[in-house]
């Protein structure tokens, strides 16, 4: 069947999300054809995020968010274990609260000014490589052609390829009196949220996203026991579930010109789960690498620049953070406890002064590493325990 020749770009992008739509900014604004096909009936709808990120993570994006695109101010987050809690002054590191909906309409469009287009209820059911090129079929049946594809479709293209070890997670949206607008809080309980935690997110005064995640857990069932706890009177807004990839990135980041970015190779923090600036920035390195293929004849070697860049900006936090929370899931909840009161103040003082939130494997080392949890932890985990923080030291 002939294509028109409209419908043969030089890029098509599978999803159209943060990483995927910085991909097509970078592409596009290198003067090449790009189409991103968007599954959902709305770009940043249904809203599947936190939307915590740092001001400069988003600067280093090339975004400056509207207004009305930033919900709120961070100044403080409250960790808690299932005795005792301690509070980290954020306000050094500018951390806000956006909302997705408004933000990736934001990269859309910034995309679609580099000349991209975008098109939603586009759902991918195949991807095929035949006579040079991509061979990109939607559900509708309509086919599109293109010399190379980007891979953007997020935990699902995860959960496609084979890896099963995704933590399931549920997050409301809540208005309730006791969500302060300026506050995170983090609680652990590892019994409840086995290798996570539970999460409130303020969007506002009175309002917020509430989470939770763990390994084998019913989100819906462990959010109400949550929502129990805290306290009514509060309603319910919405309700999402999604799944989250904590197991560090995915190489290759490429299979010759079929290019794999965001969530979609792994490119969350293995602590907390967040993608945004991380996935973005595989989003930006994928776009310029492959716009130098374009402009090399198509030559994949180019492609290599991708990971070796993403590699060399993300590649050491995430192996720390992947040791890190070896040990986290070795914990129980009296441990916790024991670590959590025995934290100095002017650690936690240090910590908030000095601590980055993109790169914060380095703070939850130290914090490990105070006396009394390297005693604890080397009593409770031996010779494990001294081998990880060995291994820690080489990174
Ligand atoms: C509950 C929750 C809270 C989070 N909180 C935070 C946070 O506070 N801070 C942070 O930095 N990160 C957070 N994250 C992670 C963050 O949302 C992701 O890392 C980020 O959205 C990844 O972007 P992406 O473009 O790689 O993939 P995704 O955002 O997953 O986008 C993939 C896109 O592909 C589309 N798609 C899927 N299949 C098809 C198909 N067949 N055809 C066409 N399109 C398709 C989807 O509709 C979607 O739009 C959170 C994630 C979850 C689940």
């Amino acid at each position: 069947m002939d294509i028109p020749t409209d419908c043969i770009y030089d890029v098509i992008v599978g999803g159209g999300s943060v990483s995927g739509l910085l991909a097509a900014r970078e592409i596009s604004s290198n003067g090449f054809k790009v189409l991103v096909l968007e599954d959902d009936h709305e770009i940043g709808t249904p809203e599947h995020c936190g939307g915590v990120v740092s001001q400069k993570g988003l600067e280093k994006l090339g975004i400056i968010p509207r207004i009305k695109t930033i919900e709120t101010n961070i100044t403080k987050a409250i960790i808690k274990s299932k005795n005792n809690s301690f509070q980290i002054n954020s306000e050094n590191q500018h951390i806000i609260v956006i909302d997705r909906r408004s933000f990736d309409k934001e990269l859309a469009f910034q995309a679609q000014t580099s000349g991209a287009e975008i098109n939603t209820k586009s759902s991918i059911t195949s991807v095929n490589f035949v006579d040079n090129l991509f061979s990109i079929k939607l559900s509708s049946g309509k086919i599109f052609k293109s010399k190379f594809f980007v891979e953007a479709r997020g935990v699902s293209h995860v959960l496609k390829k084979g890896f099963r070890d995704i933590i399931p997670s549920g997050q409301y949206e809540v208005y309730a009196h006791w969500i302060q607008k300026d506050t995170i809080e983090v609680e652990f309980d590892t019994e409840l949220y086995p290798g996570f935690f539970a999460w409130i997110i303020p969007t506002g005064d009175g309002k917020g996203k509430i989470g939770v995640a763990g390994k084998n857990i019913n989100p819906s069932f462990t959010l109400d026991k949550f929502l129990e706890k805290k306290g009514k009177p509060y309603s319910i807004i919405r309700k999402i579930y999604a799944p989250l990839w904590v197991r560090g990135y995915i190489k290759p980041f490429n299979l010759d010109r079929n290019v794999i970015i965001g969530d979609a190779a792994g490119q969350t923090k293995p602590t907390t789960a967040g993608g945004i600036y991380s996935g973005g920035m595989g989003g930006i390195f994928a776009g310029r690498s492959i716009s130098k293929s374009l402009n090399n004849n198509n030559d994949c070697s180019y492609l290599k620049d991708y990971q070796n860049n993403w590699i060399n900006t993300f590649g050491k936090e995430f192996d720390r953070m992947l040791l890190l929370r070896k040990i986290l899931e070795r914990l129980d909840n009296k441990s916790l406890d024991k670590i959590f009161s025995s934290i100095p103040a002017i650690f936690i003082e240090k910590i908030s002064l000095s601590s980055d939130f993109d790169f914060h494997s380095v703070a939850l080392k130290s914090f490990l590493n105070t006396r009394t949890s390297v005693n604890f932890l080397y009593a409770l985990m031996g010779n494990e325990y001294r081998k990880i923080i060995s291994d820690l030291s080489k990174i």
